[in-house]
Protein backbone atom coordinates (compact mmCIF):
# COMPACT_ATOMS: atom_id res chain seq x y z
CA UNK A 1 0.00 0.00 0.00
CA UNK A 2 1.25 3.50 -0.49
CA UNK A 3 2.23 5.68 2.32
CA UNK A 4 0.20 8.80 2.69
CA UNK A 5 1.89 11.81 4.43
CA UNK A 6 -0.56 14.59 5.70
CA UNK A 7 1.08 17.63 7.40
CA UNK A 8 -1.58 19.22 9.53
CA UNK A 9 -5.08 17.87 11.26
CA UNK A 10 -6.75 20.83 11.09
CA UNK A 11 -9.95 20.75 8.65
CA UNK A 12 -8.31 19.90 5.77
CA UNK A 13 -6.03 16.94 7.09
CA UNK A 14 -8.69 15.69 9.23
CA UNK A 15 -11.29 15.26 6.72
CA UNK A 16 -8.40 14.03 4.15
CA UNK A 17 -7.61 11.32 6.85
CA UNK A 18 -11.09 10.10 7.76
CA UNK A 19 -11.94 9.71 4.04
CA UNK A 20 -8.91 7.50 3.03
CA UNK A 21 -9.49 5.21 6.26
CA UNK A 22 -13.63 4.96 5.22
CA UNK A 23 -11.84 3.63 2.07
CA UNK A 24 -9.09 2.03 2.37
CA UNK A 25 -9.82 0.38 6.10
CA UNK A 26 -6.73 -0.86 8.30
CA UNK A 27 -5.11 -1.24 5.05
CA UNK A 28 -4.28 2.55 4.62
CA UNK A 29 -1.15 3.71 5.40
CA UNK A 30 -1.62 7.17 6.16
CA UNK A 31 0.35 9.45 8.49
CA UNK A 32 -1.30 12.78 9.86
CA UNK A 33 1.23 14.97 12.11
CA UNK A 34 0.05 18.11 13.48
CA UNK A 35 1.63 20.11 16.55
CA UNK A 36 -0.98 20.61 18.44
CA UNK A 37 -2.47 18.38 20.78
CA UNK A 38 -6.50 19.13 19.85
CA UNK A 39 -8.52 20.91 17.18
CA UNK A 40 -10.61 23.55 17.94
CA UNK A 41 -13.61 25.18 15.09
CA UNK A 42 -12.60 28.34 13.97
CA UNK A 43 -16.25 30.10 15.01
CA UNK A 44 -15.02 28.59 18.77
CA UNK A 45 -12.94 31.77 18.97
CA UNK A 46 -16.57 33.86 19.16
CA UNK A 47 -17.44 31.29 21.70
CA UNK A 48 -14.64 31.89 23.48
CA UNK A 49 -15.04 36.09 22.92
CA UNK A 50 -18.66 36.41 23.88
CA UNK A 51 -20.29 33.36 25.04
CA UNK A 52 -18.76 32.59 28.33
CA UNK A 53 -16.87 29.02 26.43
CA UNK A 54 -13.83 27.95 28.29
CA UNK A 55 -11.16 26.68 26.25
CA UNK A 56 -11.26 23.19 27.53
CA UNK A 57 -15.07 23.17 26.54
CA UNK A 58 -13.98 24.10 22.54
CA UNK A 59 -11.00 21.40 22.59
CA UNK A 60 -11.42 18.65 20.43
CA UNK A 61 -7.81 16.26 21.65
CA UNK A 62 -6.42 14.77 18.82
CA UNK A 63 -6.54 11.33 21.10
CA UNK A 64 -9.70 11.24 20.35
CA UNK A 65 -9.14 11.05 16.51
CA UNK A 66 -8.60 6.97 16.63
CA UNK A 67 -9.25 5.64 12.71
CA UNK A 68 -7.81 2.35 11.34
CA UNK A 69 -5.04 2.56 9.07
CA UNK A 70 -4.24 6.30 10.44
CA UNK A 71 -1.57 7.28 12.54
CA UNK A 72 -1.81 10.76 14.09
CA UNK A 73 1.39 12.12 15.56
CA UNK A 74 2.29 15.08 17.68
CA UNK A 75 5.21 16.25 16.17
CA UNK A 76 6.23 19.70 14.93
CA UNK A 77 7.30 19.75 10.73
CA UNK A 78 10.40 21.66 10.88
CA UNK A 79 11.13 20.73 7.00
CA UNK A 80 9.82 19.71 3.88
CA UNK A 81 11.20 18.28 1.05
CA UNK A 82 8.45 18.48 -1.97
CA UNK A 83 10.93 16.42 -4.49
CA UNK A 84 11.27 14.14 -1.75
CA UNK A 85 7.81 13.69 -0.56
CA UNK A 86 9.65 14.05 2.87
CA UNK A 87 8.80 15.92 5.87
CA UNK A 88 11.52 16.49 8.84
CA UNK A 89 9.95 16.87 12.24
CA UNK A 90 11.43 17.48 15.87
CA UNK A 91 11.24 13.76 16.54
CA UNK A 92 12.30 12.20 13.19
CA UNK A 93 12.24 11.70 9.20
CA UNK A 94 8.96 10.74 7.78
CA UNK A 95 8.91 9.80 3.88
CA UNK A 96 6.06 8.81 1.62
CA UNK A 97 4.70 8.43 -2.22
CA UNK A 98 2.36 11.07 -1.80
CA UNK A 99 2.62 14.22 0.48
CA UNK A 100 -0.71 16.66 1.68
CA UNK A 101 0.42 19.64 2.93
CA UNK A 102 -2.76 21.21 5.12
CA UNK A 103 -0.66 23.07 7.65
CA UNK A 104 -3.13 26.45 7.50
CA UNK A 105 -2.11 29.89 7.87
CA UNK A 106 -0.22 31.41 10.25
CA UNK A 107 -0.77 34.92 11.46
CA UNK A 108 2.05 37.18 11.05
CA UNK A 109 2.04 40.01 13.68
CA UNK A 110 5.45 41.40 12.56
CA UNK A 111 3.89 42.52 8.95
CA UNK A 112 2.02 45.06 11.26
CA UNK A 113 3.91 47.10 13.05
CA UNK A 114 3.02 47.69 16.41
CA UNK A 115 0.66 44.66 16.35
CA UNK A 116 2.69 42.25 18.69
CA UNK A 117 3.31 44.92 21.16
CA UNK A 118 -0.41 45.17 21.54
CA UNK A 119 -1.16 42.31 21.31
CA UNK A 120 -5.07 42.35 20.75
CA UNK A 121 -5.73 39.68 18.14
CA UNK A 122 -8.67 37.64 18.35
CA UNK A 123 -7.84 35.00 15.85
CA UNK A 124 -5.56 32.94 17.63
CA UNK A 125 -7.13 30.65 20.55
CA UNK A 126 -4.94 32.43 22.99
CA UNK A 127 -5.59 36.42 21.41
CA UNK A 128 -9.62 34.73 21.72
CA UNK A 129 -9.26 34.26 25.28
CA UNK A 130 -7.09 37.16 26.21
CA UNK A 131 -9.71 39.29 24.80
CA UNK A 132 -12.54 37.57 26.14
CA UNK A 133 -11.11 38.66 29.47
CA UNK A 134 -10.90 42.42 28.74
CA UNK A 135 -14.22 42.76 26.61
CA UNK A 136 -16.26 42.98 29.83
CA UNK A 137 -13.55 46.20 30.93
CA UNK A 138 -14.98 47.52 28.33
CA UNK A 139 -17.50 50.11 29.06
CA UNK A 140 -16.76 53.24 27.56
CA UNK A 141 -14.72 54.87 24.65
CA UNK A 142 -14.44 53.70 21.21
CA UNK A 143 -13.97 49.83 19.96
CA UNK A 144 -12.86 49.04 16.29
CA UNK A 145 -12.59 45.76 14.63
CA UNK A 146 -9.85 45.98 12.22
CA UNK A 147 -8.35 43.53 9.68
CA UNK A 148 -4.08 43.82 8.43
CA UNK A 149 -4.47 42.22 5.30
CA UNK A 150 -6.35 40.06 2.50
CA UNK A 151 -6.79 37.13 2.22
CA UNK A 152 -8.08 36.02 5.50
CA UNK A 153 -9.89 33.12 7.18
CA UNK A 154 -13.70 33.31 7.43
CA UNK A 155 -14.44 36.57 5.43
CA UNK A 156 -17.60 37.06 7.16
CA UNK A 157 -15.73 37.10 10.89
CA UNK A 158 -14.85 40.63 11.43
CA UNK A 159 -18.85 41.59 11.28
CA UNK A 160 -19.74 38.98 12.99
CA UNK A 161 -17.54 40.27 15.86
CA UNK A 162 -19.33 43.69 15.77
CA UNK A 163 -22.50 42.08 15.60
CA UNK A 164 -22.04 40.12 18.95
CA UNK A 165 -19.86 42.85 20.85
CA UNK A 166 -22.59 45.11 19.75
CA UNK A 167 -25.47 42.38 21.93
CA UNK A 168 -22.92 42.20 24.77
CA UNK A 169 -22.65 46.11 25.41
CA UNK A 170 -26.51 46.29 24.71
CA UNK A 171 -26.71 43.55 27.53
CA UNK A 172 -24.80 45.14 30.08
CA UNK A 173 -26.38 48.79 29.25
CA UNK A 174 -23.66 50.49 28.07
CA UNK A 175 -23.76 50.37 24.23
CA UNK A 176 -24.83 54.57 24.33
CA UNK A 177 -21.36 55.22 25.93
CA UNK A 178 -19.50 52.98 23.09
CA UNK A 179 -18.25 52.99 19.41
CA UNK A 180 -18.12 50.41 17.22
CA UNK A 181 -15.90 50.57 14.35
CA UNK A 182 -14.66 48.42 11.86
CA UNK A 183 -12.32 48.01 9.03
CA UNK A 184 -12.18 45.81 6.28
CA UNK A 185 -10.34 45.52 3.23
CA UNK A 186 -13.08 44.49 1.02
CA UNK A 187 -16.01 47.01 -0.54
CA UNK A 188 -18.58 44.86 0.78
CA UNK A 189 -18.65 42.21 4.25
CA UNK A 190 -19.17 39.53 1.73
CA UNK A 191 -17.55 40.32 -1.56
CA UNK A 192 -19.33 37.13 -3.37
CA UNK A 193 -22.81 37.50 -2.04
CA UNK A 194 -24.05 41.12 -2.83
CA UNK A 195 -27.60 39.75 -0.14
CA UNK A 196 -25.54 38.93 2.59
CA UNK A 197 -23.65 42.22 1.99
CA UNK A 198 -26.94 43.89 2.12
CA UNK A 199 -28.35 42.25 5.17
CA UNK A 200 -25.26 42.92 7.11
CA UNK A 201 -24.87 46.78 5.97
CA UNK A 202 -28.62 47.36 6.87
CA UNK A 203 -27.75 45.12 10.54
CA UNK A 204 -24.65 47.43 10.62
CA UNK A 205 -27.26 50.48 10.54
CA UNK A 206 -29.35 49.65 12.64
CA UNK A 207 -27.01 49.61 15.48
CA UNK A 208 -25.26 52.35 14.78
CA UNK A 209 -22.18 50.46 13.75
CA UNK A 210 -19.05 52.29 11.80
CA UNK A 211 -17.82 50.23 8.28
CA UNK A 212 -14.88 51.28 7.18
CA UNK A 213 -14.66 49.53 4.15
CA UNK A 214 -11.65 49.16 1.31
CA UNK A 215 -9.07 49.90 3.99
CA UNK A 216 -6.88 47.68 6.10
CA UNK A 217 -5.09 48.12 9.65
CA UNK A 218 -1.23 49.43 8.28
CA UNK A 219 -0.08 49.92 11.52
CA UNK A 220 -1.22 50.08 15.28
CA UNK A 221 0.50 52.39 18.06
CA UNK A 222 -0.10 50.89 21.70
CA UNK A 223 0.76 53.93 23.49
CA UNK A 224 -1.54 56.77 21.74
CA UNK A 225 -4.11 54.04 21.18
CA UNK A 226 -4.12 54.58 17.39
CA UNK A 227 -4.43 52.33 14.20
CA UNK A 228 -3.29 54.19 11.15
CA UNK A 229 -5.30 52.99 7.44
CA UNK A 230 -3.11 52.09 4.30
CA UNK A 231 -4.53 55.68 3.21
CA UNK A 232 -2.48 57.18 6.29
CA UNK A 233 -6.21 57.61 8.02
CA UNK A 234 -6.18 57.22 11.59
CA UNK A 235 -8.18 55.66 14.06
CA UNK A 236 -8.20 55.82 17.41
CA UNK A 237 -9.66 52.94 19.87
CA UNK A 238 -9.89 52.16 23.69
CA UNK A 239 -10.49 48.29 22.66
CA UNK A 240 -8.90 46.94 19.43
CA UNK A 241 -10.09 43.43 18.17
CA UNK A 242 -7.13 42.47 15.19
CA UNK A 243 -7.30 40.36 12.37
CA UNK A 244 -3.59 39.93 11.81
CA UNK A 245 -1.95 39.59 8.11
CA UNK A 246 -1.99 36.10 6.98
CA UNK A 247 0.51 33.99 5.49
CA UNK A 248 1.04 30.21 4.78
CA UNK A 249 3.35 29.13 7.76
CA UNK A 250 7.15 29.15 7.89
CA UNK A 251 8.55 25.88 7.14
CA UNK A 252 6.19 26.27 4.01
CA UNK A 253 7.09 29.17 2.87
CA UNK A 254 11.15 27.56 3.43
CA UNK A 255 10.05 24.52 1.19
CA UNK A 256 10.42 26.30 -2.44
CA UNK A 257 7.09 25.71 -3.28
CA UNK A 258 5.17 28.98 -2.29
CA UNK A 259 4.33 31.59 -4.40
CA UNK A 260 3.28 34.86 -2.71
CA UNK A 261 3.28 33.64 0.05
CA UNK A 262 0.77 30.28 -0.38
CA UNK A 263 1.21 27.17 -2.29
CA UNK A 264 -0.19 27.45 -6.01
CA UNK A 265 -2.33 24.78 -7.00
CA UNK A 266 -4.15 23.36 -9.51
CA UNK A 267 -8.03 24.39 -8.53
CA UNK A 268 -9.41 22.02 -10.71
CA UNK A 269 -7.84 18.74 -8.58
CA UNK A 270 -5.52 20.50 -6.33
CA UNK A 271 -2.03 18.99 -7.02
CA UNK A 272 0.99 21.52 -6.47
CA UNK A 273 3.43 21.67 -9.75
CA UNK A 274 5.49 18.47 -7.40
CA UNK A 275 4.13 15.53 -9.01
CA UNK A 276 2.58 13.58 -6.10
CA UNK A 277 2.16 16.21 -3.77
CA UNK A 278 -0.98 18.06 -2.84
CA UNK A 279 -1.93 21.05 -1.14
CA UNK A 280 -5.69 21.95 0.50
CA UNK A 281 -7.17 24.39 2.99
CA UNK A 282 -5.99 27.73 3.91
CA UNK A 283 -1.80 27.13 3.02
CA UNK A 284 -2.66 26.62 -0.60
CA UNK A 285 -3.96 29.06 -3.65
CA UNK A 286 -6.65 26.87 -5.02
CA UNK A 287 -9.12 30.09 -6.02
CA UNK A 288 -11.59 29.67 -2.88
CA UNK A 289 -11.79 31.59 0.49
CA UNK A 290 -10.02 30.48 3.24
CA UNK A 291 -12.60 28.44 5.53
CA UNK A 292 -12.52 25.28 7.02
CA UNK A 293 -16.10 23.66 4.74
CA UNK A 294 -13.08 24.65 1.68
CA UNK A 295 -10.23 22.81 2.95
CA UNK A 296 -13.02 19.88 4.14
CA UNK A 297 -14.44 20.09 0.38
CA UNK A 298 -10.47 20.25 -1.52
CA UNK A 299 -9.35 17.61 0.95
CA UNK A 300 -12.88 15.19 -0.72
CA UNK A 301 -11.09 15.41 -3.76
CA UNK A 302 -7.25 15.09 -3.10
CA UNK A 303 -8.83 11.76 -1.39
CA UNK A 304 -10.83 10.80 -4.80
CA UNK A 305 -7.26 11.36 -6.32
CA UNK A 306 -5.44 9.22 -4.00
CA UNK A 307 -7.50 6.59 -4.47
CA UNK A 308 -8.18 6.69 -8.00
CA UNK A 309 -4.11 6.14 -8.04
CA UNK A 310 -3.49 3.65 -5.25
CA UNK A 311 -6.79 1.22 -5.34
CA UNK A 312 -8.35 1.91 -8.59
CA UNK A 313 -10.62 4.07 -7.23
CA UNK A 314 -13.41 5.76 -9.84
CA UNK A 315 -12.14 8.95 -12.21
CA UNK A 316 -12.17 11.56 -9.58
CA UNK A 317 -14.68 14.56 -9.63
CA UNK A 318 -13.21 18.67 -10.10
CA UNK A 319 -12.87 20.08 -6.91
CA UNK A 320 -15.87 22.81 -7.70
CA UNK A 321 -14.92 25.52 -4.54
CA UNK A 322 -18.61 24.81 -2.97
CA UNK A 323 -19.38 25.49 0.67
CA UNK A 324 -22.26 26.71 3.41
CA UNK A 325 -19.97 29.69 5.71
CA UNK A 326 -22.76 30.65 8.66
CA UNK A 327 -22.83 33.91 9.49
CA UNK A 328 -23.78 35.08 13.57
CA UNK A 329 -26.19 37.91 12.79
CA UNK A 330 -26.23 38.74 16.45
CA UNK A 331 -29.35 38.42 18.65
CA UNK A 332 -28.76 34.42 18.62
CA UNK A 333 -29.49 34.77 14.65
CA UNK A 334 -27.84 32.99 12.22
CA UNK A 335 -27.88 32.59 8.44
CA UNK A 336 -25.79 31.62 5.98
CA UNK A 337 -24.21 31.97 2.27
CA UNK A 338 -23.81 29.48 0.03
CA UNK A 339 -20.70 29.80 -2.04
CA UNK A 340 -19.76 28.39 -5.41
CA UNK A 341 -16.69 29.51 -6.76
CA UNK A 342 -15.12 26.91 -9.35
CA UNK A 343 -18.53 25.78 -10.60
CA UNK A 344 -19.45 27.94 -13.77
CA UNK A 345 -17.80 31.26 -15.13
CA UNK A 346 -19.16 33.55 -12.10
CA UNK A 347 -18.39 33.21 -8.24
CA UNK A 348 -22.02 33.32 -6.67
CA UNK A 349 -22.78 33.47 -3.03
CA UNK A 350 -26.60 32.74 -2.05
CA UNK A 351 -27.86 34.52 0.95
CA UNK A 352 -30.12 31.94 3.64
CA UNK A 353 -31.50 34.64 5.74
CA UNK A 354 -31.21 34.27 9.69
CA UNK A 355 -33.85 31.46 10.89
CA UNK A 356 -34.45 28.76 13.56
CA UNK A 357 -33.19 26.33 10.63
CA UNK A 358 -30.29 28.39 9.97
CA UNK A 359 -29.07 28.34 13.86
CA UNK A 360 -30.03 24.52 13.85
CA UNK A 361 -28.28 23.96 10.54
CA UNK A 362 -24.93 25.58 11.84
CA UNK A 363 -25.39 23.40 15.25
CA UNK A 364 -25.56 20.09 12.92
CA UNK A 365 -22.44 21.48 10.88
CA UNK A 366 -20.55 21.28 14.20
CA UNK A 367 -21.96 17.95 15.69
CA UNK A 368 -21.00 16.27 12.23
CA UNK A 369 -17.49 16.47 12.44
CA UNK A 370 -17.17 16.29 15.83
CA UNK A 371 -19.01 12.77 15.11
CA UNK A 372 -17.48 12.05 12.25
CA UNK A 373 -13.40 13.26 13.15
CA UNK A 374 -13.89 12.53 17.11
CA UNK A 375 -16.53 9.88 17.76
CA UNK A 376 -18.36 12.22 19.86
C1 LIG B 1 -12.89 33.68 14.09
C2 LIG B 1 -12.93 32.60 13.02
C3 LIG B 1 -14.16 32.09 12.63
C4 LIG B 1 -14.21 31.10 11.63
N1 LIG B 1 -15.44 30.58 11.29
C5 LIG B 1 -15.51 29.63 10.32
C6 LIG B 1 -16.76 29.07 9.96
O1 LIG B 1 -17.81 29.42 10.52
N2 LIG B 1 -16.78 28.13 8.98
C7 LIG B 1 -15.62 27.72 8.35
O2 LIG B 1 -15.70 26.86 7.47
N3 LIG B 1 -14.42 28.24 8.67
C8 LIG B 1 -14.34 29.17 9.65
N4 LIG B 1 -13.11 29.70 9.99
C9 LIG B 1 -11.91 29.36 9.19
C10 LIG B 1 -11.34 28.00 9.52
O3 LIG B 1 -11.06 27.87 10.88
C11 LIG B 1 -10.06 27.76 8.69
O4 LIG B 1 -10.23 28.24 7.40
C12 LIG B 1 -9.75 26.27 8.66
O5 LIG B 1 -9.37 25.85 9.94
C13 LIG B 1 -8.68 25.93 7.64
O6 LIG B 1 -8.43 24.56 7.64
P1 LIG B 1 -7.00 23.98 7.26
O7 LIG B 1 -7.10 22.51 7.36
O8 LIG B 1 -6.51 24.59 6.02
O9 LIG B 1 -6.03 24.56 8.40
P2 LIG B 1 -6.14 24.51 9.97
O10 LIG B 1 -7.48 24.07 10.41
O11 LIG B 1 -5.63 25.82 10.44
O12 LIG B 1 -5.12 23.36 10.37
C14 LIG B 1 -3.74 23.47 10.17
C15 LIG B 1 -3.04 22.57 11.17
O13 LIG B 1 -1.64 22.56 10.90
C16 LIG B 1 -0.96 22.52 12.12
N5 LIG B 1 0.40 23.03 11.92
C17 LIG B 1 0.76 24.25 11.45
N6 LIG B 1 2.12 24.34 11.37
C18 LIG B 1 2.61 23.15 11.80
C19 LIG B 1 3.92 22.60 11.95
N7 LIG B 1 5.02 23.29 11.63
N8 LIG B 1 4.04 21.33 12.40
C20 LIG B 1 2.94 20.59 12.71
N9 LIG B 1 1.69 21.06 12.60
C21 LIG B 1 1.51 22.31 12.16
C22 LIG B 1 -1.78 23.38 13.06
O14 LIG B 1 -1.53 23.01 14.41
C23 LIG B 1 -3.20 23.08 12.61
O15 LIG B 1 -3.83 22.09 13.40
C24 LIG B 1 -13.02 30.65 11.02
C25 LIG B 1 -11.79 31.15 11.45
C26 LIG B 1 -11.73 32.11 12.43
C27 LIG B 1 -10.37 32.60 12.89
Amino acid sequence: MARILILGAGFGGLELATTLSEALGAEAEVTVIDKGEAFVFGYSKLDLLFRGASVGEVRLPYADFVKPGVRLLRETVTAIDPAAKRATTDAGVHEADYLVIALGADYDLDATPGMRELDSEFYSVAGAEKLAAAIPEFAAGRALIGVCGAPFKCPPAPSECALMLDDELRRRGVREDCEIAFVIPFGTPVPPSPETSAALRDEFERRGIELIAERRIASVDPARRVAVLDDGAEQTFDLFLGVPKHRAPDVVLESGITEDGYVPVDPATLATKVPGVYAIGDVATAGVPKAGVFAEGAARIVAQHLLAAIAAGPEPQRHLGQGTCYIEFGEGRIGSVDIDFLSGPERTGHFNPPSAEQTALKEKFGADRRARWFGR
